[in-house]
């Protein structure tokens, strides 16, 4: 489902001296409906390795192959159509639209279905509303971002990823500001979304409770991939 080769990231220096390695030929093959948390410290380049991995960012190097999909083949409208069709994200830092409501913020990727898949209005506030409550948030449903607290956000933006019924979900940090009983359901419904629509799922996380109810570890430093193992 998802098969990473050498996946290399650099970004330029601010002061010109050269380049500053981020990824160094990171390996990684996912099957279908396998979960994986990533774990490492702070910097060591796991949000830049999912935004790889989804799609959301070009590697300096190496290559993505998402669902049978080589992502460096497409132009970047394909790779968002691609990503609008089979891909949900999580971010670490929730980026939900600051002028639309939690259950508006939730129907925009069905809006950007292709037209085969995409519900009508009525059906996408149905789906949205079901989410928001699944989410624990069904009171909060009309509310602005700046109108929750940061842990509702992120539920906001978990039952957004989820709206399209993606094949493969990306989670930076999912339950990063979660109470542990709130973590907990969000976790819960990670797990649910992959037994129930199998779902691939690819989780950053600190949360060790999260990481031991996963299949797979993928442990990262520096950029490297350090270990792999259930
Ligand atoms: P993590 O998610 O593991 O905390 P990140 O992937 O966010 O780590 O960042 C890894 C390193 O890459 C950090 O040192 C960060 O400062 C650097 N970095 C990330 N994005 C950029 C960018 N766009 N330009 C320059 N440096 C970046
Ligand atoms: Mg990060």
């Amino acid at each position: 489902m998802i098969v990473a080769r050498n996946l290399c990231q650099r970004y330029p220096r601010a002061d010109g001296s050269g380049s500053l390695s981020v990824l160094e030929g990171v390996d990684l093959k996912l099957d279908a409906g396998e979960i994986v948390v990533i774990l490492g410290p702070s910097g060591s380049g796991k949000t830049t390795l999912l935004g790889l991995l989804a799609g959301l960012d070009q590697p300096t190097e190496g290559s993505v192959e998402l669902a049978g999909v080589e992502l460096g083949s497409l132009s970047e409208d394909e790779r968002a159509s691609f990503r609008a069709a089979n891909v949900g994200f999580v971010f670490q830092n929730f980026q939900l639209i600051p002028t639309l409501t939690a259950e508006e913020n939730v129907c925009v990727p069905l809006e950007l279905l292709p037209e085969d898949r995409a519900p009508d209005a009525a059906e996408a506030m149905r789906r949205a509303e079901l989410l928001l409550a699944r989410v624990g948030l069904g009171d909060r449903m009309d509310h602005f971002p700046t109108q929750l607290s940061g842990g509702e956000q992120q539920r906001v933006g978990l039952a957004r990823a989820f709206a399209a019924e993606p094949r493969i979900l990306f989670a930076d940090e999912p339950t990063g500001n979660l109470d542990r009983e709130t973590g907990e359901r969000v976790a819960d419904l990670l797990f649910e979304l992959n037994r129930e629509a199998g779902t691939t799922l690819v989780i950053v996380t600190h949360d060790m409770a999260l990481a031991e109810r996963a299949g797979r570890v993928v442990r990262i430093d520096a950029g490297r991939i350090q270990t792999d193992a259930p």
